[in-house]
């Protein structure tokens, strides 16, 4: 049997389902309520033991990605659909490599992932590989969590470069700036990469 999601989260999509254009996801899912009903997946489904988090898994990043990562993925798992984090701190080498590749717009050095500010979140068993509605309704879940934990992030579902998998920290490039005296400053919780423990920066 699977959990019936609250009611509010239905509401949200039968809206959609409202205002949508034809579009050719219409062949996948005619409306936004059956995509989200097809991210889900029962919870005796192999899958489920590959979608864990392990404390390696984001090692160096900051405790608010983590946080909302945390979360969101609670709040997915409770809908029965196995979210996962694909990637939080990559190397200054490897975004280099995805730059080159095309996969991404920033270089080394410029990208939220590298100072641990930013978390792909992707679906266990489908991957990338989900329509439109289908990342529309899972950023709506990731966007709520968001908002109620009061965590300011920006989803790349929003950019012109669309990376729906992509959550980062919104100002990040304010937090890794260097102290400014005339500025206001928020210390930066990380995760420490080699011990694993938290630790303030300054
Ligand atoms: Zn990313």
């Amino acid at each position: 049997m699977q959990e019936k999601p609250p009611h509010k989260f239905f509401r949200w999509v039968w809206f959609l389902d409202r205002i949508q254009f034809w579009h050719k996801d219409d062949l996948v899912h005619r409306r936004y309520a059956d995509a989200a009903r097809s991210l889900a997946v029962p919870k005796d489904h192999s899958i489920w033991k590959k979608v864990r988090t392990e404390e390696a898994d984001y090692k160096g990043a900051h405790s608010d990605i983590v946080e909302f990562f945390k979360a969101f993925q609670k709040a997915c798992h409770k809908r029965n659909i196995p979210l996962r984090a694909f990637e939080f701190v990559r190397t200054a080498e490897r975004q280099q490599e995805l730059y080159e590749k095309g996969f991404t717009k920033a270089q080394a050095g410029f990208g939220a992932h590298q100072y641990g500010m930013a978390c792909d979140c992707i679906v266990g068993h489908l991957g990338w590989s989900l329509s439109k509605k289908q990342w529309a309704c899972l950023i709506a879940i990731g966007k709520e969590v968001a908002r109620r934990r009061n965590i300011k992030i920006d989803s790349g579902y929003d950019w012109d470069f669309w990376d729906p998998a992509h959550w980062e920290l919104e100002g990040w490039k304010e937090m890794i700036a260097p102290k400014q005296p005339d500025k206001p400053y928020k210390k930066n919780k990380f995760y420490d990469i080699k011990t694993g423990k938290l630790h303030e920066i300054e």
